[in-house]
């Protein structure tokens, strides 16, 4: 009896550690094939960056496959992107109709139309100093408009903290917050009060950027795709990043081409690589 009453206690014990893990977390080799999202046809994913390339480098490859497959997926970029260029005779004016003109044509080679791509028009570099709580009203409504099956985002928790880059740091906190707040009408009640938006609950993230992935999407058919698209932003790299030019020449696409793939490479594959979350 006493024997049983040990047995009891440990299993008891072992139900609560499982119970006090992480909730929602599953490994990439648990998820079964019709769940896995590269298999995915006739649904919404959102995809939230904070610049208009970090969509590009962190997950233009399951973009591609999702637009392929049929899905409907719309980019929400956060910033304008409007200070990142050496070249002293450009303007942020200017820098931002450039960025918004190589993220279309990036995104058109992924197979995703403009009508998709929607621009909160924060400055570059400011996003930690905008008002938190309109921030998170804006990318919670757009759940709400949209009721993405998945959305993908920087990981909330990674290697972007210790990186300078504010809007990466705010980006990827203020999207899981508006997860949550999404989730729950009586934040911005509004949305529904007067819009008539009802609340919605993410069923899986996708945290791209990630230090910690646990699924694996395979690209190798379609990585010259993603990096085609990567180049598309002629002017983040050299020699036009130094001094601006709208054409990259083949050598320079050689470079980006070779970076990519570098990037990428895993064994023989190439691959893009991601924290799934769950809903729990
Ligand atoms: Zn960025």
């Amino acid at each position: 009896m006493r024997k049983v009453t040990g047995l009891l206690i440990v299993l008891s014990v072992v139900a609560l550690l499982l119970t006090l893990s992480p909730r929602g977390w599953a490994q990439d080799e648990q998820v079964a094939d019709a769940d896995r999202i590269e298999n995915w046809k006739g649904k919404t994913v959102m995809v939230y960056t904070p610049h208009p390339d970090d969509d590009t480098f962190g997950c233009g490859g399951i973009m591609h496959l999702l637009a392929k497959n049929g899905n409907k997926v719309i980019v929400v970029i956060y910033t304008n992107d409007n200070k990142g260029s050496r070249d002293l005779e450009m303007s942020s004016e200017r820098l931002a109709k450039i960025r918004k003109a190589e993220e279309e044509a990036a995104c058109e080679v992924l197979g995703i139309p403009n009508e998709n791509i929607i621009w909160l028009g924060y400055e570059d570099g400011d996003l930690e100093y905008a008002d938190p709580f309109r921030l998170r009203e804006q990318a919670c409504k757009l759940i709400k408009q949209f009721r993405p099956d998945a959305v993908f985002t920087i990981d909330p928790g990674s290697e972007h903290e210790r990186w300078h880059k504010t809007d990466h740091r705010m980006a990827a906190f203020i999207t899981k917050d508006a997860f949550i707040a999404a989730e729950w009408h009586l934040y911005y009640p509004q949305h529904l009060l007067v819009d008539g938006l009802k609340p919605h609950s993410v069923p899986v993230a996708y945290y791209y950027y990630s230090t910690e992935p646990n699924y694996t999407v395979d690209l190798t058919d379609v990585i010259e795709i993603k990096l085609k698209a990567a180049a598309k932003h002629v002017s983040q790299f050299e020699p036009s990043l130094d001094k601006y030019t709208p054409d990259m020449s083949e050598e320079a696409f050689q470079q980006v081409r070779q970076w990519g793939m570098r990037r990428s490479k895993e064994g023989e594959k190439y691959v893009e690589k991601f924290r799934r979350e769950v809903s729990p």
